[in-house]
């Protein structure tokens, strides 16, 4: 599933090398994903599942939005 959150930039520090990573949440929510730096591999399920779960949120919100009728009264 692709959504909102899925083109953002997710930015952290890798637990193994210390260094600052800034790579998109679809890159990240692959459960192949690797440091880029030093190639550490991390569990990333939950945050797959944390990122689906606010990209639902998002699709609601904007649906609410959208039902939303403004009234003018002059
Ligand atoms: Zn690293």
């Amino acid at each position: 599933m692709r959504g909102f959150f899925d083109s953002q930039d997710f930015d952290f520090t890798c637990p193994n090398c210390k260094r600052h990573v800034k790579t998109p949440v679809s890159k990240v929510k692959r459960s192949d994903f690797k440091c880029p730096y030093c190639g550490g591999k991390f569990e990333t399920s939950q945050f797959s599942r944390k990122i689906d779960e606010a990209n639902r949120e998002i699709e609601r919100f904007k649906q609410q939005l959208g039902n939303i009728k403004i009234e003018i009264k002059l």
